[in-house]
């Protein structure tokens, strides 16, 4: 469908929980993390049943791709089965999946088989002292294991994320990008968004990143014309590397006017944009009895008045600004 200002929206990021096994300094806090209720009666988070019916809805409104985030989405004790059930979905095409790693040896020959078609993975840095100063976990080698693990099917697309932090990752950034030498994967840099935590950190930009990266390894990154992802990453290209350098700058470079998607949180809420709090509470819907045909219509209205743009430059109304952190949003 498309919204008021001509926008194709045809992909939603679903966070399936707030869980993580990590807790990187710019996402959630280190301690008294309050977790949405999981498993009893009083489940703060969508099920597998309100997820289907509602991803039903999205694909009637032409919604045809989807990400499942989190929090951790492996943290999750029931997400193969529910990615099959989505991925089932008439009208889902591509299924993909951001995570931080940790688990995803172990659960990746079941995710490849429930049909997740690409596998983002997040690391900040490839040294461990640096790893657990930003995730607060020594988790790095499950990471790495989780990455190699990844690239040992043919088949699957992985990608590489790491947000530039300044100070704690400067140095790392070219080892990282350096994953994409000699394997075909793409390693994106994502500019802090000043949302939940990401407010205490500076902003290191695309350009002072790319310039990091050039003066560190050497050569120039060359505007890539091609396009990669369902996303807004656009890509260089570097002499010698079989994958692409990304970046997705919301910050420094808006693309707004190309943005595609919207986002539902794990408590059921479908935000449409990520610097405000504007959206649908699906899940009381969900739970206040409404029929197939008042949902679709409720993520219509919602979609359809999807804002113009963000303003991370300038300070918004406290009241619409989200509070939300990112690891119940999914980034
Ligand atoms: N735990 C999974 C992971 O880390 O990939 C999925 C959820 S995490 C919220 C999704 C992505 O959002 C990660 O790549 C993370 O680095 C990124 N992220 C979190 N907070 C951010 C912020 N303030 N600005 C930019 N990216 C952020
Ligand atoms: Fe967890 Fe991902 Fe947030 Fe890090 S960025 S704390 S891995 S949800």
């Amino acid at each position: 469908m498309q919204d008021c200002h001509g926008r194709t929206i045809d992909y939603i990021r679903i966070s399936v929980t707030d869980k993580c096994n990590l807790r990187c300094v710019y996402c959630m806090p280190e301690k008294s993390v309050t977790e949405k209720a999981h498993c009893d009666r009083e489940q703060q988070i969508l099920t597998q049943d309100e997820l289907e019916r509602l991803c039903r809805c999205f694909a009637r409104l032409g919604i045809s791709k989807i990400k499942i985030t989190g929090g951790e989405p492996l943290m999750r004790r029931d997400v193969t089965a529910l990615i099959s059930r989505l991925k089932a979905v008439p009208g889902i095409d591509n299924l993909t999946l951001t995570t931080n790693g940790v688990l995803l040896k172990e659960q990746l020959p079941y995710l490849v088989e429930a049909g997740v078609d690409a596998v983002n993975i997040s690391i900040d840095s490839l040294d461990e002292q640096s790893y657990e100063q930003i995730s607060r976990r020594k988790e790095l080698k499950r990471t790495l294991e989780g990455i190699e693990a990844a690239l040992s099917y043919p088949d699957l697309v992985v990608k590489i994320n790491c947000v530039p932090l300044k100070g704690m990752n400067d140095r790392q950034l070219a080892d990282i990008a350096l994953l994409a030498k000699t394997r075909n994967i793409h390693v994106r840099f994502i500019e802090m968004m000043p949302i939940g935590f990401g407010k205490q950190f500076a902003c290191q930009t695309e350009e002072e990143i790319k310039h990091i990266l050039e003066a560190e390894l050497g050569k120039e990154l060359t505007p890539y014309k091609g396009r990669l992802g369902n996303g807004p990453s656009h890509y260089y290209s570097v002499e010698g590397f079989q994958g692409k350098l990304g970046f997705i700058s919301a910050v420094s470079h808006k693309f707004c006017s190309e943005c595609n998607r919207v986002r539902l949180t794990c408590g059921g809420f479908l935000k449409t944009c990520l610097q405000y709090n504007i959206g649908c509470d699906l899940l009381a819907l969900l739970r206040g009895g409404a029929s197939d045909e008042q949902l679709t219509d409720a993520v219509y209205q919602t979609i359809y008045n999807k804002p113009l743009c963000h303003h991370f430059d300038e300070p918004a109304a406290d009241s619409d600004t989200e509070q939300r952190s990112m690891s119940e949003i999914g980034g």
